[in-house]
């Protein structure tokens, strides 16, 4: 299959939205679908919507299914891309193991709060995009016949930041995890850390989340945080960094406040690669880094590992 040229994908930053079917061309030759006039004279045939991905790791355009096969990892360089939670879930657990929990908590907006439009009608909007409740996914399963309780925050809704409900959502696993005496697995994807939008309430979860994982260690659980592209703000200041194995995924962002504005603050230039996986493991932040192929058998192993320490419950 012919790949797309060049003027077709630039305007898009990860999925390439390329003209109609072959067979199928719109009449009309105007400006295609991401708004832009450069491709014009515009090869419009071929490449159905979203057959194609563009890189943001090295720019090249990948055939999606080729990447989907590598669980959203570019061919090319190596790239994790986004996967969603129910996409992570299906990654990680034995097929049809996952049991959802607390999936009836909803988002409130105790603060009436608006930016560019109000907090409430955002909710909804975000819901319905991305068919989640909240930016957070909890529940247990297996993983290779190893029973876990497993979080995964999502960073398509509202960045992944942490409201009420995630936090709700993970304190309640974290303890039903001590209950249950279950391997505790926590999957962050959260460029947004708190939830402004909840004030106060969203900063709160740090903390409660982070006592919960307490009594948890006090009893005998094992924590494995798993840090992936991005994990920022508060949830990085809380639970993602408190495991008892840190792993992340190549190339993550992980950090608190971005590059950026640690840059303005402090004004000194920062090091290279600060805030990616590879710095982090170097300095001692993190564990290990583990590609996604490699994340489930990873976690299996290290559940083992840590059973057989003469501390296990
Ligand atoms: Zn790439």
């Amino acid at each position: 299959m012919e790949r797309p040229t060049k003027a077709n994908t630039t305007a898009s930053p990860t999925v390439v939205t390329a003209g109609p079917t072959s067979g199928m061309a719109k009449p009309d030759a105007g400006p295609d679908a991401n708004g832009s006039a450069q491709a014009a004279p515009r090869i419009k045939r071929g490449v159905p919507e979203g057959l194609w991905l563009k890189c943001d790791g090295c720019q090249a355009t990948i055939y999606r299914k080729e990447a989907e096969e590598l669980l959203n990892v570019c061919p090319q360089c190596g790239f994790h891309w986004y996967v969603s939670a129910a996409q992570r879930i299906e990654q990680l657990l034995d097929t049809g193991t996952f049991e959802e929990w607390d999936a009836s908590l909803r988002p409130t907006d105790p603060l009436g709060f608006r930016d560019k439009r109000p907090y409430a009608e955002r909710l909804v909007a975000e819901q319905k995009r991305t068919g989640l409740s909240d930016a957070a996914l909890t529940g247990t399963g297996m993983i290779r016949a190893r029973r876990v309780a497993v979080g995964v925050t999502d960073s398509s809704f509202i960045m992944g930041s942490m409201g009420s409900v995630v936090g709700e959502r993970l304190a309640r696993l974290t303890e039903r995890a001590t209950v249950e005496k279950l391997p505790l697995i926590i999957i962050s994807a959260s460029g947004g850390g708190a939830r402004m939008h909840e004030g106060i309430l969203s900063l709160m979860q740090m903390a409660k989340v982070s006592a919960a994982l307490a009594r948890y260690s006090q009893a005998g659980g094992l924590f494995i945080s798993v840090l992936t592209n991005p994990t920022m703000g508060g949830v990085a200041a809380s639970f993602a960094s408190l495991g008892d194995l840190c792993f992340a995924e190549p190339r993550a962002l992980i950090g608190f406040a971005g590059p950026r504005t640690i840059k303005a603050t402090i004004r000194v230039e920062l090091p290279k690669g600060f805030q990616t996986s590879e710095f982090l493991l170097e300095h001692g932040f993190i564990d290990r880094i583990v590609a996604r192929k490699d994340l489930k058998s990873e976690i299996a192993r290290a559940i083992d590992y840590c059973a057989r320490s003469p501390h296990a419950s």
